[in-house]
């Protein structure tokens, strides 16, 4: 038995007639720029979100990036996150012009600490940039309250959190914006790159667009210089039919995570701990285990796929190094990155194939 990481083409098997019939339409129609596909997706992605309105991207990093830009964030600012994230999460802020400042993480859940983000807190500080890690979202409650104590703005970053839902409702526009990838591997998936910026305030969404479009406000009239980040037609037509599917496949991740706990409730391995606040899309299934290197390289040898995300905290990335952080400055995430384990998660994935990880993983 072999068990992939993830597996895009099952998933593709699945709607392969509906994706074939709405790509050539997009041929036939050739509005390949910022298309009708882009902005039915735009409108129904808000929607699903329950946030006034949404722009897509070419990347979640272009919607972390363009959104800190349209919040007014750049040169001589901080802006707060966890360490522990792929590095897209500090690296829009640095993009954007701004420093990142790492706060450590909770020991439960994986996500920014709340209780340690004020004293973070400076001067320059203008935003917190909580990370959904692995699709489960941050307190977001306590970070709104501390952002609006001290006047910060809140990003979400919601790249691995599609769907989820933080006391009943959706993340995304939770605080002042939040920001979504399309990146394949993700909850909602793109054939391709691609992402998205949703938020109730209008013109900030009005100045991403501009952002996405070389500064256009009509055709050929540029009120400032800006990028080309626009979200392909033929990817948003892709995504419009794939997030009618989104709540079906979350579901069966959250049922492939059921069976996981069940089955290693009784192994020497920790299953991911769910806030009772959060419901969990599982975009990863992340254990903590003692002996992780070699229970990774027993697991790939058996053609069980596992990974680690992410194996070397931001802080300690040598793109980093200029910050000056060290060893040491953000202990919880430095001892996790050294445990965690994320074990095969995608909705097809099968109950015989859950039974055969979890028997491996429990002879060690
Ligand atoms: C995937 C991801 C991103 C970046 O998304 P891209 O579409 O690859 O640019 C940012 N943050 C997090 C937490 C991610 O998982």
């Amino acid at each position: 038995m072999k068990v992939p990481f993830v597996d895009l083409r099952i998933q593709y098997e699945s709607i392969k007639e509906e994706v074939d019939v709405s790509l050539k339409k997009v041929m036939e129609n050739t509005d390949f720029i910022l298309g009708e596909e882009v902005q039915l997706l735009e409108k129904e992605y808000a929607r699903f979100c329950e946030a006034e309105c949404a722009v897509g991207v070419d990347s979640g990093i272009s919607a972390l990036e363009l959104t800190l830009r349209a919040l007014g964030i750049g040169e001589g600012d901080e802006v707060i996150t966890a360490p522990n994230s792929f590095i897209a999460t500090a690296s829009a802020i640095s993009f954007a012009g701004a420093v990142p400042v790492f706060v450590d993480i909770e020991p439960e859940y994986f996500n920014i600490d709340p209780g340690k983000i004020e004293a973070a807190i400076t001067p320059k500080t203008k935003a917190i940039m909580p990370v959904h890690l692995y699709g489960q979202p941050a307190d977001m409650d306590a970070i709104n309250e501390i952002a609006r104590k001290h006047g910060l703005k809140v990003i979400e970053d919601a790249c691995q959190a599609h769907g989820a839902r933080y006391k009943r409702r959706r993340v995304g526009a939770l605080g002042d914006a939040g920001c979504f990838s399309f990146y394949p591997g993700k909850n909602l998936g793109a054939y391709g790159d691609g992402g998205m910026m949703v938020a109730n305030d209008k013109a900030v969404v009005e100045k991403v667009k501009m952002l996405r479009n070389y500064g256009q406000k009509q055709k050929y009239n540029h009120i400032f210089l800006a990028f080309n980040r626009r979200l392909d037609t033929m990817q948003a037509a892709i995504l419009r039919i794939k997030l009618r599917h989104l709540d079906e496949w979350n579901r069966k991740r959250r049922a492939n995570a059921a069976l996981y706990d069940r089955l290693l409730k009784d192994s020497n391995v920790r299953t991911p701990a769910v806030a009772g606040y959060a419901e969990h899309v599982y975009h990863l299934y992340v254990i903590i285990t003692e002996n992780r290197d070699k229970l990774l390289e027993y697991l790939n040898a058996k053609s069980v796929f596992a990974g680690l995300h992410y194996p070397i905290p931001i802080h300690l990335q040598p793109a980093y190094s200029s910050l000056g952080y060290k060893k040491g400055d953000y202990p919880v995430t430095e001892e996790y990155s050294g445990k965690i384990l994320s074990l095969p998660m995608f909705p097809e994935l099968t109950e015989e194939q859950i039974h055969f990880a979890c028997e491996l993983i429990k002879e060690n």
